[in-house]
């Protein structure tokens, strides 16, 4: 080989190398599904950003949606759903990071979307007896709303409407966590993390969750999804055990909050952090994940959620204080937003293994952080 030839083959491996590396952090199209009256396209990540606008011609109302940051698969395809008064569906990748999506109407539609994480839902309208399912939407609002004026404050649950929450439930799939007998952290943190999203959102919070079933996540996937995600807040759930080599004098029961502290730590680098001794993400990140905001707000949140699951626990069961520590978990440092988690008691303990196995128990651990976020917020 000269070595032309080899500067040539080494040139070629490095670019192909570059369009992995591109591929694995596009934002790809996963999923698209023709649901009730609305067209829903999930996402890998969280989408930030949708231009819509439309065009008319000739008696055709073309409904345009330009998602940004996104790409299409070659396999996605929406011609073949078919809807009450829309001619076609289509989808195509427009530029290089923009995805189009077309929709066609013979009459009009309104066209409305909204983005909630990964999903971006369209509304299709009313498939017919418009003035009748109208009503009967109406009146179901109203109900609702009279209900909620009983159960919270109106003008907290709208501002909360605006907080975005990320919930992380610890372990999952092949990972399944601290284990004893009877229960393993996985399903243990699932379990309330899914509880604790119920209780958000019926306070009127979003809520985003890393995972919402069995399924493995590496810490960097976490972390990735928080990131690019819009939320204010991470919060990971988990529960603990005890080592094989007990420390004597250290009491193996009970809830602890952890929010960031670097001491000893050897995930920082100069201006980068380490994942599994490499450096990822970039400068400008590291700023943020390590801003003094970001260290104030997580102790605060951190002392607020503690304070209140003691409380709100106490009053039914014993729970044994760990008290506030800190640590440079990975979820807690590679975030930008205030960020704890919640060791939540002993699985292996004997008294608090069966509590924590118990839903209402889990429920009740669930409220006391729900409330500790409400007073972070002052709502
Ligand atoms: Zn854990």
């Amino acid at each position: 080989m000269t070595i032309l030839q080899k500067i040539t083959i080494a040139i070629l491996l490095m670019t192909l190398l570059q369009i992995e590396l591109m591929a694995k952090t596009e934002n790809y199209l996963r999923k698209t599904r023709l649901i009730e009256n609305s067209l829903s396209l999930k996402f890998k990540y969280p989408v930030k950003k949708v231009h819509h606008f439309t065009i008319k011609t000739k008696g055709v109302i073309k409904h345009i949606y330009d998602i940004k940051n996104s790409s299409l698969p070659k396999t996605t395809n929406i011609s073949k759903f078919k809807y009450n008064g829309v001619k076609t569906f289509r989808i195509a990748q427009y530029s290089k990071k923009v995805i189009r999506v077309v929709i066609e109407t013979t009459t009009p539609m309104k066209g409305n979307f909204k983005i909630t994480g990964r999903k971006v839902i369209i509304s299709l309208g009313k498939k017919s007896q418009k003035s009748k399912s109208k009503k009967r939407s109406h009146k179901k609002n109203s109900h609702n709303k009279s209900r909620y004026k009983k159960s919270s404050n109106k003008k907290s649950s709208n501002k909360r409407r605006y907080k975005t929450i990320i919930l992380d439930a610890g372990h999952g799939g092949r990972d399944i966590g601290a284990s004893s007998k009877y229960v393993r952290e996985k399903d243990l943190t699932l379990s309330m993390t899914l509880k604790l999203k119920r209780i958000l959102q019926r306070m009127g919070y979003t809520v985003l969750l890393t995972r919402s079933r069995d399924k493995f996540m590496n810490l960097k996937q976490r972390t990735d999804y928080a990131y690019y995600s819009n939320a204010s807040l991470f919060v990971s759930i988990h529960a603990n055990a005890e080592p094989k080599r007990k420390t004597p004098g250290v009491k193996y029961e009970g809830m602890e909050v952890f929010y960031l502290g670097l001491a000893n730590s050897n995930r920082i680098g100069k201006h980068r952090v380490h994942y599994r001794g490499k450096a990822v993400y970039t400068r400008r990140a590291y700023h943020k994940m390590l801003s003094p905001w970001k260290f104030r707000e997580s102790k605060k949140l951190a002392y607020c959620v503690h304070r209140n699951i003691l409380s709100h626990v106490r009053k039914r069961y014993s729970l044994n204080d760990k008290g506030i520590k800190r640590q440079d978990f990975w979820v807690l440092l590679a975030t930008k937003i205030p960020s704890i988690l919640v060791e939540t008691g002993y699985l292996t303990h004997k008294n608090e293994g069966i509590k924590l196995r118990n839903v209402t128990y889990q429920t009740r651990l669930m409220e006391g952080v729900a409330k500790g976020i409400n007073q972070y917020y002052g709502l």
